[in-house]
């Protein structure tokens, strides 16, 4: 495929072809083969030279194994053609691929604009390694404060994360990303939600997308990985040094595993879409739920926008309870689950649940309320087996409530 056929192709054609072995000598296999490697060989000191010289001048090109080779390559490709970038950056992790960021683009002195409804291990980031190195982030409230009144001489960056962790708060990119670039000033956002395929960040204005490709991406459960894509030669720049300076890689079975979940991405997608609208609508209607959080409900504050900027809704779902539950309510309900596991993450093919805690809660200043809130991630399997469930779950609540006041 020539980059002018490709970029007149359909999304999912792209998804599924970017990155795919060339058949040079006549034939070929359809998956890229898992190239692990600690180091590379060179024929010759000439073409050592050369690679070294090649690489340090900014070319994509491995000369040792930490920079990965064909496996690690596809994948970059695959997910570069998916956000439309200019280059993607394989880390171990999403929390290292956010970090990355932070550390690629702050300096000691400078100052970051972050919004306060982010995945709260970005904090942890900014109180042990980011106040040490001299950087100070200021959290605000992309949908109350003004962007432009707090952005400083010294803002170096604005950092989202849309729809935000837990409550799913839907940003403005595109306003956000106008007022930013109008002081010259890079933004980066947390892109998992959408897993690069429900939302192009840098189509809308901003300027590096970050995945935790450990989530849908991968989409089994079985991988930790990061990925940040740019959308220019001058932040490619700027993410390679760094990336090199902290010895990130990823293995080369890890990166096969999230390039082959990639290729179903869209199909699993859908079905944990469709999946999670019967429940969030079966939510709606229960008369132990003040609250759903789900933006592809029409009821959601953040609907508009995410008509406007996400093409689909991915399987996670919150509700808070009503007034008539205790602070115990939450882990009561999860407790009572059989079809859901008990923990963190999402993204992988099957269901989960856990209590937002109320301190992250609480930093997400467009919710005030108290009331417990749980996270569900609702999986593929069969929609009304999870109702059922969940159903069983808010009666086992209730009983509890009653038997306290008797
Ligand atoms: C899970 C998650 C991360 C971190 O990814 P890990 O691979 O678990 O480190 C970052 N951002 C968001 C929005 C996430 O949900």
């Amino acid at each position: 495929m020539s980059n002018n056929t490709s970029s007149r192709l359909g999304r999912a054609t792209r998804l599924l072809h970017a990155g795919a072995p060339d058949l040079r000598g006549g034939a070929g296999p359809v998956n890229v083969p898992v190239v692990r490697t600690s180091t590379v060989r060179f024929e010759s000191s000439a073409a050592y030279a050369d690679h070294h010289h090649r690489r340090a001048a900014g070319e994509r090109l491995a000369t040792y194994g930490r920079h990965g080779l064909d496996t690690h390559r596809a994948l970059e490709d695959a997910v570069t053609a998916l956000e439309g970038g200019h280059r993607a950056f394989l880390t171990p992790s999403g929390l290292s691929a956010i970090t990355l960021v932070l550390v690629a683009l702050l300096s000691p002195g400078d100052h970051a604009l972050v919004a306060d409804s982010v995945y709260s291990p970005v904090r942890r980031v900014d109180d042990t390694l980011l106040q040490r190195l001299g950087i100070t982030l200021e959290y605000f409230s992309p949908s109350q404060h003004d962007l432009a009144s707090k952005i400083r001489p010294n803002t170096k960056l604005v950092y989202l994360e849309s729809p935000s962790s837990l409550l799913y708060e839907v940003l403005d990119l595109p306003a956000l990303s106008a007022v930013a670039r109008a002081h010259g000033i890079p933004v980066a956002t947390d892109n998992t939600w959408g897993a690069g395929w429900f939302h192009q960040p840098l189509a809308l204005g901003a300027n590096i997308s970050i995945h935790a490709a450990t989530k849908y991406i991968s989409g089994h459960s079985d991988v930790m990985q990061g990925i940040v894509v740019t959308d220019s030669p001058e932040l490619s720049a700027k993410i390679a040094t760094a990336h090199e300076a902290l010895g990130l890689t990823v293995g080369a079975d890890d990166a096969y595993l999230a390039l082959r979940g990639l290729r179903t991405l869209p199909v699993r997608l859908a079905q944990h879409q469709r999946h999670a609208t019967q429940v969030a609508e079966w939510l709606l209607d229960h008369p132990q739920v003040s609250r759903v959080f789900y933006p592809a409900l029409p009821s959601d504050p953040g609907h508009a926008l995410w008509k406007r900027d996400f093409s689909g809704a991915n399987g996670l779902v919150s509700f808070a309870f009503d007034d008539g539950a205790d602070a115990g309510a939450g882990e009561r309900f999860i407790d009572a689950l059989r079809f859901f596991g008990i923990g963190a993450s999402w993204g992988g093919y099957e269901s989960l649940a856990l209590v937002a805690s109320p301190d992250r809660l609480r930093e997400h200043s467009f919710w005030t309320s108290t009331l417990p809130v749980v996270r569900l991630h609702i999986g593929l399997e069969d929609p009304q087996d999870l109702i059922g469930d969940l159903a069983q779950a808010f009666a086992r609540v209730a009983q509890s409530v009653e038997l306290a006041a008797a």
